[in-house]
């Protein structure tokens, strides 16, 4: 009997194991929207990473052929430093971190990580190297501590802790009734958008990718969560190659560089006070937000800037 038992127990667990990974697959797939027609090239190979270089270069890109979305964006970050990418909603803003994690290849120019063009590394290479906390994070129907924990299969308790408390959720995580074992998700304990985020953050700090994608949310977040989403974003990415996609300006005013998208163009770049002193589209969008309850999509006139 036990001889039949531990191989049909075993093929009940890889069922399970198996179930478990499609669900999440799954669930990852429309977390991400990624869409099914981009493949590996024959002969691709891993990405090789050094110090996390990321190269926009004369990218352009249209979901469909009438309408462009990019038409020519330029940009580089260097290794740990952090650009923002801001502008009116609708301008291309997370169209870019969707090319960088190639979800789609672009119609022109080349993308460039440590030297190498996206579209010539396998697609899983690719996508271990970059973490991305994406606007609406949809949290798996499991524990808060699963939840962490799938940025790095394996981690102990000490590890998603640690990453909780640097994503600024432990505190929250432990007032919970059942702390780090209470089920979160849509059959569970429902989290507001600030809170998905920070448990989005802690999954990715636990990950430590290279490469770090943070696209803010749309939403009005009350200035407490908001701040805190602020300072857990800053200790995460610190020193690592950060791309922000910002709807608020408050979030970008520590960028090195900040990038003003406007109908898949950069009409200007600098850091905050360069762009403050240059007085045009950014210094006039920030003079607007430091008006409570505002930000870009507030803002039609802003379209006619640049
Ligand atoms: P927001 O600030 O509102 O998030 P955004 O600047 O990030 O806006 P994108 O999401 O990059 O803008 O979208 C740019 C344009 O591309 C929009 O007009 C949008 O309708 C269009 N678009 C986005 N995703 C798709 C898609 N999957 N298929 C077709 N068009 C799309």
């Amino acid at each position: 009997v036990i001889q039949l038992y531990l191989p049909l127990n075993f093929l009940g667990f890889v069922y399970r194991e198996v179930k478990h990974a499609l669900a999440d697959i799954e669930a990852m797939l429309g977390l991400l929207a990624c869409p099914p027609e981009v493949e590996d090239r024959p002969g691709a190979r891993p990405l090789v990473l050094s110090g996390g270089e990321v190269r926009f270069e004369a990218v352009r890109f249209g979901y469909d052929a009438e309408r462009g979305i990019l038409n020519g964006v330029d940009f580089h970050i260097p290794p740990g430093h952090t650009v923002a990418v801001v502008g009116p909603s609708g301008g291309g803003k997370s169209t870019i971190s969707r090319l960088l994690m190639r979800f789609y290849d672009v119609d022109g120019g080349g993308i460039l990580i440590d030297g190498q063009d996206i579209r010539q590394v396998t697609q899983g290479s690719l996508r271990a190297a970059i973490g991305i906390v994406p606007q609406d994070t949809v949290l798996f129907n499991d524990t808060v501590r699963y939840n962490i924990a799938y940025g790095r299969p394996g981690a102990s308790a000490d590890d998603v802790e640690r990453a909780a408390r640097l994503a600024r959720i432990h505190d929250f995580i432990v007032s919970l009734p059942q702390g780090y074992g209470t089920r979160v998700g849509e059959r569970g304990l429902k989290l507001s958008g600030g809170e998905k985020q920070r448990v989005a953050i802690a999954r990715t700090i636990l990950k430590a990718p290279s490469l770090w994608i943070f696209d803010e949310a749309t939403s009005a977040l009350d200035s407490h969560t908001e701040r805190e989403i602020q300072d857990s974003l800053r200790a995460a990415s610190h020193n690592r190659t950060t791309l922000i996609v910002a709807h608020r300006l408050s979030t970008v005013v520590d960028a090195d560089e900040i990038l003003v998208l406007d109908q898949g163009r950069i009409v200007e770049r600098g850091h905050h006070s360069r762009l403050l002193a240059m007085d045009g589209v950014y210094a006039a969008l920030w003079r607007r937000q430091q008006r409570p309850e505002q930000d870009f999509d507030d803002l039609p006139e802003l379209a006619q800037c640049g």
